[in-house]
């Protein structure tokens, strides 16, 4: 029998602990940034007191206030804090996606402030994966292509453009499991961008294999691990690109299935999004424990900076093929 996934944070034990009660949500976001007990900025003192309608905390020594969401990516937070508890909280166990319509109704906010949650939420997860090497003796790789809406130049409306994302899995004896997957938007399919972040995604070494199939812009990497890239036939059963080929494909089938179209500038961040989802899969419970670490180490970003953000993705995303 397949091995069930853990338990994920239950909504009712969630409801239970911060619906109605403003300092068992304040208590939750402070911990992000106090995770072993208050110390003062200024001076050091360890006593303090807390002014939750004010969303400080203030020294009892110097008087030194101290904001609490100050330095996160909910810097410039207006929402009421069970609101963005509540929202962070859907978006990190939901098992496939939520999209920001979804967002709007659960949370009772306008679609524009649904929006922005959800995008902070996927930078949020971008930086955590960013930070992630995957490290096993067997990897499978692939360059695909995604479709995205985008308004080509000529053309009235929208259509739609393939982008080339490269794919890299590690996997498990052989490739008999998944383990963990990176996913970067690049501007062509070539030897050096393979080399490049396929170096900087994985631990590499001669006894290690990689699996791809019968492209010779990986043999850039031959000198640094062992790489099959014999041509595959797919209608074998469990060829040597199998799990790659089906995560990357339920990955595909949620961004359309959720999100239906998805922008070409949007897509690297709804890509980041199901990458943490995979490899966050066997979190469980601990889930709420990454939210917490996913913004402590976030960074302040107002409603400009994410589009920023998003536009500073597209310089290598260029499309290569229409
Ligand atoms: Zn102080």
């Amino acid at each position: 029998m397949k091995a069930l996934k853990p338990k994920k944070p239950s909504l009712i034990e969630f409801t239970r602990k911060y619906s109605n009660d403003e300092e068992a949500c304040y208590d939750f976001f402070w911990n992000v940034r106090h995770p072993d007990g208050f110390v003062c900025e200024q001076c050091g003192c360890t006593h303090y007191r807390k002014i939750t309608r004010h969303r400080v905390s203030e020294c009892t020594e110097c008087g030194h206030q101290e904001y609490l969401f100050a330095g996160t990516i909910f810097q410039d937070n207006k929402l009421p804090l069970y609101k963005l508890l509540l929202g962070l909280f859907l978006f990190f166990t939901a098992n496939k996606g939520i999209s920001a319509a979804e967002m709007r109704s659960h949370l009772d906010v306008n679609y524009k402030t649904a929006s922005l949650l959800c995008r902070k939420c996927r930078i949020l997860m971008a930086e955590d994966n960013a930070s992630h090497i995957l490290d096993a003796m067997f990897y499978e790789s692939d360059v695909i292509y995604i479709g995205a809406k985008s308004k080509e130049p000529g053309h009235r409306g929208m259509g739609t453009t393939k982008q080339p994302f490269l794919t890299l899995l590690s996997t498990g004896e052989e490739n008999k499991h998944p383990l963990k997957i990176r996913l970067v938007p690049v501007s062509v399919d070539s030897g050096e961008n393979i080399n490049r972040y396929v170096s900087s995604f994985a631990r590499l070494s001669e006894d290690r294999l990689l699996n791809t199939d019968g492209k010779t812009t990986y043999n850039i990497l031959k000198d640094r691990i062992t790489v099959n890239n014999s041509k595959i036939d797919y209608n074998e059963d469990d060829h040597r690109l199998f799990w790659l080929n089906t995560i990357v494909g339920n990955i595909q089938n949620q961004i359309t299935g959720i999100y239906h179209g998805v922008s070409r500038r949007d897509l690297p961040l709804f890509l980041a999004e199901q990458e943490f989802r995979f490899n966050n899969r066997y979190e469980g419970k601990s889930l709420i424990n990454k939210i917490r670490n996913c913004l402590s180490e976030s960074f302040p970003c107002s409603r400009r900076l994410v589009i920023s953000v998003l536009n500073k993705a597209l310089p290598q995303f260029t499309p290569a093929c229409v």
